[in-house]
Parts: structure tokens; C-alpha cells; sequence
């Protein structure tokens, strides 16, 4: 990336923001983050603004994408992400995986960059294969509750596929498994913030149904690693990326409690409609054709995250 001008779509969000900081440290000329703060936060910039080469724009990428040229990286991390926050933005969620998907790609095109499409492990829906792979075409309910997050990102990755085929576009699909870590929003419903806002206030850990079903955590300094090796790899179909570690959602509120050192008892709360089963990525590809593996154990990624919570939650008491 050294030298180069990339454009982060989503760039105020918790994987932009940490994306645009890796991206500025691995000697980017130039950084431009595009968000429209609709689930992100100008705080996530905070250590960003004013480091040279870093440039914010307020807009909305469904609206059009107001970056000019030269351009040479495009990374669309534009979207709602936690079942909440897609829940309640349903349309905003299709549009920008539609629309803004393709005025992303318009940017790419008439620049010549390349465009990375961050999809998610949501389009293999509840999984009927296990562990999934990138060849398994997935198990979603098209009219449910979670279909407007879903069918957007298959929808997306669909428009990627063929800008790169009929219009010559380089481009990338990255399907992203559970990643968390520091800038995680405290109260956007996903299990991390959830246990960990939980665990420090030693309240009781919130499990949805009978917490057997799995989901397997990614450090999002892992996963930015993996983000900046796909885009700068020639491959041009999926590649999933996340931690092939998997859990039970109660072996993981046991894992917060023991690295936060609190939190009160397990309580069952009804499992939310169409909540996936099982999820565990198979990293194959990654492992093959990107030289990526996870290295952040989930005790240590912990650690980072729980410290960062007690950090925003002290900022926000002090005087
Ligand atoms: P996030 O909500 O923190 O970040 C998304 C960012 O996109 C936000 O800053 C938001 O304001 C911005 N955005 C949304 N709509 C926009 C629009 N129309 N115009 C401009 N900006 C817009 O979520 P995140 O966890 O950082 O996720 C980043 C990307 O990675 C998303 O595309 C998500 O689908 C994908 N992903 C994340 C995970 C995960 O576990 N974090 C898993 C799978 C896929
Ligand atoms: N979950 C839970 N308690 C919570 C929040 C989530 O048990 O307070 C469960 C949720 O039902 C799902 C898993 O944790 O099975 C992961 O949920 P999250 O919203 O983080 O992401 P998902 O993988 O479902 O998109």
C-alpha cells in the first residue's frame, strides 16, 4: 500500500476505522474514509484526524461518492452489521449493499482501482455444511428477518462478481466471519459488546435460547491482515476470513467471565428468528492463497477488548 490513495467506504465504522489505521501505518499516501455515520462514530477517528495522509467525507455512498481520483484501492466496509442495527435500518441496509455496492464500483471502474467487497459469513444463512466453505452456496430464509443484511451482501457480492467479469474491474469478495475487538459499539447487540458491557457491570450474561448454538471470534487486527493481503492478491473469487476456533455461546460468556474477572449468571432469553445454528469458517483458501492465519489467541483479543470497554467507560464518567 505504500504510495497509494485508497478509499474506505465505511471507513468511520469499528473494521473501517482500524482498517484506515493499518493501512496509514503500512506508508499509504493517502486515506480516505467515507461514512455517513449511520451505525459508526467520528470517535472511532479520533487517533486517525490529523495524522497525515488521512481524509474524512461525510456522505452517504447510496447518495454517490464525492472522491476524486487518482484512485488505486476501493474497500467497501459500508453496512449495518449487528442484527439490531440492520433490523431496525432494513431498507438502508438493502440500498447500501445494492446502490452504494455498485457507486462503489462505478469509483473503482473509472479509476482503475481495485475493489474489495467485504461480504460476510451471513450468506451461507443457517449453514447445512460444516465447516463452511467458500463453495457451499448457503441456507437463507430470502423473506425473513435477518434477509435484508443476507440478501444485500449476496446481492452485492452477485454485482462484484460481474462488474470484474463484463467490465473489467479487479475485484475481491471477502466473507467475514464474527470479529471483534476494541471500538465495537456497547450497545450494538452483538454478543462481544453484549457479554463484556455485561461481565464489567456484573450483571447476568444474556443467552439467546439455550446458548448451544456456535460461532467462532476473530480479532479484527487479524482480520484487517487479512483484509490488506486479499486486496493486494490476484484472486478474484470469495475467501473466507475469521478464526476456525468455534465455541457454544455459552463456552464464550464463560470465556468473557474469566477474562474479565465478573459477571453474574447465565440467564436463557428467546432466541432470536432464523439465528444460525453453527458457524465455523474453513480458511483453506485464506491459508493457501493469502499465506493468512489468525494469530491472536481469543483470551489475549479479549483482554484488548475488555481493556478498551473499562477505557470508554471511564472517559465517559470523568468529570
Ligand atoms: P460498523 O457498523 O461499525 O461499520 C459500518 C460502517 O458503514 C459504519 O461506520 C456506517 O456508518 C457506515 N455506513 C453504513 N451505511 C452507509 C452508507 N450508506 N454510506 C456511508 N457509510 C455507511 O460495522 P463493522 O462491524 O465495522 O462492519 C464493517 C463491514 O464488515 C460491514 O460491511 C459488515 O457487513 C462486514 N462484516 C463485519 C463483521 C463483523 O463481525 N464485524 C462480520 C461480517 C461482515
Ligand atoms: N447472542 C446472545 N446474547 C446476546 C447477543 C447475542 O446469546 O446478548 C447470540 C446470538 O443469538 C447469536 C450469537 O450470540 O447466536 C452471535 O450473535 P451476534 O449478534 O454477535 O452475531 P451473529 O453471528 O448472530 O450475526
Amino acid at each position: 500500500m505504500r504510495g497509494k490513495r485508497v478509499v474506505v467506504l465505511g471507513g468511520a465504522g469499528f473494521v473501517g476505522s482500524h482498517l484506515c489505521e493499518r493501512l496509514l501505518d503500512d506508508g499509504a499516501a493517502s486515506v480516505v474514509a467515507v461514512d455517513n455515520l449511520i451505525t459508526g462514530n467520528e470517535e472511532n477517528l479520533r487517533t486517525l484526524n490529523g495524522r497525515p495522509g488521512f481524509e474524512y467525507v461525510k456522505a452517504d455512498i447510496v447518495e454517490g461518492i464525492p472522491v476524486k481520483g487518482p484512485i488505486d484501492y476501493v474497500f467497501n466496509m459500508a453496512s449495518p452489521a449487528s442484527p439490531i442495527d440492520y433490523a431496525q435500518l432494513p431498507l438502508e441496509t438493502l440500498r447500501v449493499g445494492s446502490i452504494g455496492t455498485e457507486n462503489g464500483l462505478k469509483l473503482a471502474e473509472a479509476n482503475k482501482a481495485v475493489f474489495l467487497m467485504a461480504s460476510t459469513s451471513e450468506v451461507y444463512g443457517d449453514p447445512l455444511v460444516h465447516p463452511q466453505r467458500e463453495d457451499y452456496w448457503g441456507n437463507v430464509n430470502p423473506i425473513g428477518p435477518r434477509s435484508v443484511y443476507d440478501e444485500a451482501k449476496r446481492y452485492a457480492e452477485a454485482i462484484t462478481a460481474a462488474y470484474g467479469r463484463s467490465r473489467g474491474v479487479q475485484v475481491r469478495i471477502v466473507r467475514i466471519f464474527n470479529t471483534y475487538g476494541p471500538r465495537m459499539r456497547l450497545n450494538d447487540g452483538r454478543v462481544v459488546p453484549a457479554f463484556v458491557g455485561q461481565a464489567l457491570k456484573g450483571e447476568d450474561f444474556t443467552v439467546f435460547g439455550d446458548g448451544s448454538q456456535t460461532r467462532s471470534f476473530c480479532y479484527v487486527k487479524d482480520l484487517v491482515d487479512g483484509l490488506v493481503r486479499l486486496m493486494l492478491s490476484d484472486e478474484p473469487n470469495p475467501v473466507n476470513i475469521g478464526n476456525p476456533r468455534e465455541m457454544t455461546i455459552r463456552q464464550f460468556a464463560e470465556a468473557v467471565r474469566a477474562a474479565a474477572g465478573g459477571g453474574g449468571k447465565i440467564i436463557e432469553k428467546p432466541l432470536p428468528k432464523d439465528d444460525p445454528k453453527q458457524r465455523q469458517p474453513d480458511i483453506t483458501r485464506a491459508r493457501t492463497l493469502l499465506g493468512w492465519e489468525p494469530k491472536v489467541p481469543l483470551e489475549e483479543g479479549l483482554k484488548e477488548t475488555i481493556a478498551w470497554f473499562r477505557e470508554v467507560a471511564g472517559r465517559k464518567s470523568a468529570p
